[in-house]
């Protein structure tokens, strides 16, 4: 009987391991993971889900694993891959033969340069654990430093700030969210921070991070000492490959696949946060994607590819983020734009278009309250997959409906 693998139980080994089942196949199914819990979602640790008592979301009930007969291995690490024997070796001790392998081994936190790396009081966040200690501080009279404008650290801050803790974050950039966002939208965000009472600096460099006497202690360049009671670094990710690069498979940026998914090795797939691959869409261009959508949508493709569907990846990167009241949303990659268009959507929402010298449509970015921008950022997207070339005009004035030019 076929025995198929997957390396990491995150989003993405999860969703493969049932793909695999919904279309059909009836081998072995063996999902490992190194974490304790079940896959869970990691998208709420920083929202919600740290607002309240602070359970894992499932991605699947327990019993769902049992009864799809995948077999879940959890709090067990894959530390050698032998590629040539189709063997993987595991922390206890025993080893797995592969017809085909998943590797969906996501991505870490990075940490700070020069940190102490074991300190209670100097974090980042990633796992449910990591979550559940950043939620016993979260408490009035207490005060959080958060490391780095990125999503992560602004949306802590933002849980923070509702349980009434008091927030420093601290930016190297002149501005929040440079990476991938636009500064319109990035400042409004900002100003929401500042409104809330976040004492936001941006353009500051830390020179050190150490705990002294129970606080984090941050020194910056201007020789300010900022103390906390917890420091949440949040200065990015990084991808998961250690395995993959000691079994010889190419790297770069990422555990590199092409557009099936496929590694360099035989049998050896790879998906989710800790592969890069290349994007048709944008010519061929090799991304590496962090996001939810994302890891659901490879997961599947994965499974397909493993069982010999022999799909392309298509998917146009899609990626939200939940600040106080307001949903960010962007789709596409705006890199490469030289034309950015606003649509006001009325109750303060808009969305910025992107558009590249030949007026192709490249990205979309919308923020407003709830749902504000989820339809147009939708319309969008299927435009975008469309490689369309939209009526600029048409794309500002709100009273022309996004479906419409789809039609056209
Ligand atoms: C706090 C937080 C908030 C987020 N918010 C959003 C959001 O608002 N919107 C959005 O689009 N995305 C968000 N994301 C990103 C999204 O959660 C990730 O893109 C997604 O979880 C990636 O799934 P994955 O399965 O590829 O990797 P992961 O979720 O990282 O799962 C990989 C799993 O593999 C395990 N593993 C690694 N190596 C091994 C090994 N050798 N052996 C066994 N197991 C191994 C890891 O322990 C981990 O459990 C957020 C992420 C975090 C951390």
């Amino acid at each position: 009987m076929a025995h198929f693998v997957i390396i990491g139980a995150g989003e993405c080994g999860a969703r493969a391991a049932f793909a695999l089942r919904e279309k059909g196949f009836d081998g072995k199914i063996t999902l490992v993971g190194s974490e304790m819990h079940p896959p869970y979602e990691r998208p709420p640790l920083s929202k919600a889900g740290l607002l309240g008592a602070i359970d894992p979301k499932f991605v699947a009930a327990q019993e769902a694993y049992a009864a799809s007969n995948i077999r879940l291995l959890t709090g067990l690490t894959a530390t050698g891959l032998d590629a040539a024997a189709h063997t993987v070796a595991l922390s206890d001790g025993s080893r797995l033969s592969y017809d085909r392998l998943l590797l969906a081994t996501g991505a870490s936190a990075r940490s700070f340069p020069n940190a102490p790396s074991d300190s209670s009081h100097i974090r980042s966040l990633r796992t449910h654990h990591d979550a559940a200690t950043l939620r016993a501080m979260l408490q009035p009279g207490k005060r959080l430093a958060v490391i780095g404008g990125g999503f992560i650290g602004l949306e802590v801050a933002a849980t923070a700030r509702r349980l009434g803790t008091d927030v420093v974050l601290i930016e190297g950039l002149e501005r929040v969210l440079k990476r991938g966002v636009p500064e319109d939208i990035a400042h409004l965000i900002a100003e929401r921070h500042r409104a809330e009472g976040v004492d936001l600096r941006c353009g500051v460099s830390i020179e050190a991070l150490s705990e002294q006497d129970g606080k984090a202690v941050i020194r910056l360049s201007s020789d300010e000492t900022i103390e906390a009671d917890l420091a949440l670094v949040g200065i990015g990710a990084r991808p998961n490959v250690e395995l993959a690069e000691a079994a010889g498979l190419a790297i770069d940026n990422g555990i590199a696949v092409d557009d099936r998914l496929l590694s360099s090795a035989p049998d050896i797939f790879a998906a989710g946060d800790c592969c890069s691959f290349p994007l048709d869409i944008y010519d061929g261009r090799r991304v590496r994607l962090e996001s939810w959508r994302n890891a659901q949508d490879q997961g599947t493709l994965a499974a397909a590819n493993m069982l010999g569907a022999d799909e392309a990846v298509s998917a146009v990167p899609w990626f939200w983020s939940d600040q106080y009241d307001m949903v960010l949303q962007i789709a596409g990659l705006a890199d490469g734009a030289i034309t950015h268009l606003r649509r006001d959507l009325g109750e303060g929402a808009f969305i910025l278009f992107h558009l590249d010298a030949e007026g192709r449509l490249l990205a979309a970015s919308g923020i407003g309250p709830g749902n504000t921008v989820a339809r147009d950022i939708r319309l969008a997207e299927m435009l975008i997959a469309a490689r369309a070339h939209p009526d600029p005009a048409a794309l500002t004035a709100s009273n022309i409906k996004l479906k419409t030019l789809l039609a056209a």
